[in-house]
C-alpha cells in the first residue's frame, strides 16, 4: 500500500482470480476455461485484425454486434460487447445501483458481486442458499433492489428454469434483474427470449466458457434497449475501446461457427456425466450441475486436503475457503484424457489416505 493511497480503496478486499502457477505443467481444471482452442475462423480473424493495430478499435463493434443480435435474435441496439462480461457486470452495478437502490444476491455465487458492489460504494445484501444450495424464488420477491443471479449458479452449479425466473421479473417491475449466464450454454435455459416482455431484464453471457475465448476477453450483455444506453453511458465513460479489435475479429469468428461451439458443449456435457457417474461410484456426493464443472465432495475426505493434494500431483481444481462450501471441490470438465488424470489422481489419494 503507498501512503497516497485512497481512503475508498483501503477498505476495498479485491477478487481473487483462480491461481495460474507456472512452476510446472498442470491438468488445469481450475478456472472453467474450455479445453478447446477457438474456432480456427476466430483465429485467422484475429491475426488478420492484428495487421491493422495500427488503428482504433471500432467502439460500436458494429460488426460484432450485429452479429451478436442475429444470432440471439434481438436488435442490435439491445446488445452491448465488452471486455469479458465481468465488465458487463461492473457497468450493472454502477449503473441500475446506489445508495437508494442497493444490490441483492446469494450468499453463495459469483465471487466478483460484492467486489464490484464495494469497489462502486454500492450497499448489497445477500440472501441464503438452501441448504441443499437452491435459490428460493419467492425470497427476491418484492426485493425493491438490483437483484442479480448467475444461473447456472456459481460455484454450485445449480439452474433455475426460465419460468422462475419470470416470476422473480414479475414479482419485481420497478427494480432490474440481471441474469448472469456465463455458463448457460451447458445445459441452462436461457433468458434471452425474455428481454422483449420485460423492460426490467438484462442477460449476461461471455464468450470465455463455452466459446473458447478466454484468454481475448468478450462479453456482453442483452436487454431493452433503453437499459443497455445506460450501459453505454458508463462505457463512454470508462472506455470506449473497452473491446480490442483483435478480439472483436475472434468474436466474429467463433458466431459464425456456431456448430463448431455446440460441438464442444455436447463433448463437455458427455464428459461431466461420466466423470460425475465416476466420482459417484467414489463415494462423492455432486450437485446437479448444468455448467462446464462439478461441484464435489467426499465424506470422509477434507476438501482443502483433496485440493492440495491433487496440485501435488500436477492436477489443479478449485477450492473456496468459506464456511458452507469448505468441503467441496469445484472441478472444471476437460477432455475425456483430462478427467481420466484426474480420477486416477483421486485414485490414489484415496488410496493414501483412507
Ligand atoms: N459470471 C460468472 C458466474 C463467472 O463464473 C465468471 C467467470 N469467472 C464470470 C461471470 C466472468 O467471466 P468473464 O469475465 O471471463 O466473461
Amino acid at each position: 500500500m503507498s501512503r497516497f493511497q485512497s481512503e475508498r480503496l483501503a477498505t476495498l478486499t479485491p477478487y481473487t482470480p483462480g491461481e495460474q502457477p507456472r512452476d510446472m505443467q498442470y491438468v488445469k481444471l481450475n478456472t472453467n476455461e474450455s479445453p478447446f482452442p477457438p474456432s480456427e475462423m476466430a483465429q485467422r480473424l484475429a491475426a488478420e485484425a492484428a495487421e491493422r493495430l495500427q488503428l482504433y478499435s471500432d467502439p460500436t463493434c458494429r460488426t460484432l454486434v450485429d452479429k451478436l443480435a442475429e444470432v440471439y435474435g434481438v436488435d442490435p441496439d439491445e446488445v452491448i460487447v465488452t471486455n469479458g462480461s465481468d465488465e458487463v457486470l461492473d457497468f450493472a452495478f454502477q449503473a441500475f445501483c446506489d445508495k437508494n437502490t442497493p444490490a441483492v444476491f446469494a450468499d453463495i455465487t459469483y465471487g466478483f458481486y460484492p467486489v464490484f458492489a464495494a469497489r462502486n460504494g454500492i450497499p448489497f445484501e445477500t440472501i441464503p442458499l438452501g441448504d441443499d444450495f437452491s435459490i428460493d424464488i419467492t425470497a427476491y420477491f418484492g426485493a425493491g433492489k438490483t437483484i442479480f443471479i448467475a444461473n447456472p449458479n456459481a460455484p454450485t452449479g445449480l439452474a433455475l428454469s426460465r419460468d422462475e425466473i419470470e416470476q422473480i421479473l414479475i414479482n419485481n417491475p420497478d427494480n432490474v434483474v440481471v441474469i448472469d449466464e456465463a455458463y448457460v450454454d451447458f445445459g441452462g435455459e436461457s433468458c434471452v427470449p425474455l428481454i422483449k416482455k420485460y423492460d426490467n431484464l438484462l442477460v449476461t453471457q461471455t464468450f470465455s466458457k463455452s466459446r473458447s475465448l478466454a484468454g481475448g476477453r468478450l462479453g456482453f450483455g442483452i436487454g431493452n434497449r433503453s437499459l443497455i444506453a445506460d450501459l453505454h453511458t458508463i462505457r463512454y465513460s470508462t472506455n470506449p475501446y473497452n473491446v480490442n479489435s483483435m478480439t472483436a475479429a475472434a468474436g466474429y469468428g467463433v458466431l459464425c461457427d456456431e456448430a463448431y461451439t455446440r460441438r464442444n458443449c455436447l463433448t463437455i456435457m458427455e464428459n461431466r456425466a461420466w466423470t460425475a457417474l465416476e466420482l459417484t461410484r467414489r463415494g462423492f456426493t455432486l450437485t446437479d450441475s448444468k455448467t462446464n464443472f462439478i461441484f464435489a465432495k467426499h465424506p470422509s475426505l477434507d476438501g482443502g486436503m483433496l485440493y492440495a493434494k491433487l496440485k501435488a500431483r500436477g492436477v489443479l481444481v478449485r477450492h473456496f475457503t468459506a464456511h458452507r462450501i469448505c468441503e467441496y471441490n469445484r472441478i472444471t470438465i476437460g477432455t475425456r484424457e483430462q478427467m481420466q488424470t484426474f480420477l486416477d489422481a483421486v485414485d490414489q489419494i484415496m488410496k493414501e489416505v483412507l
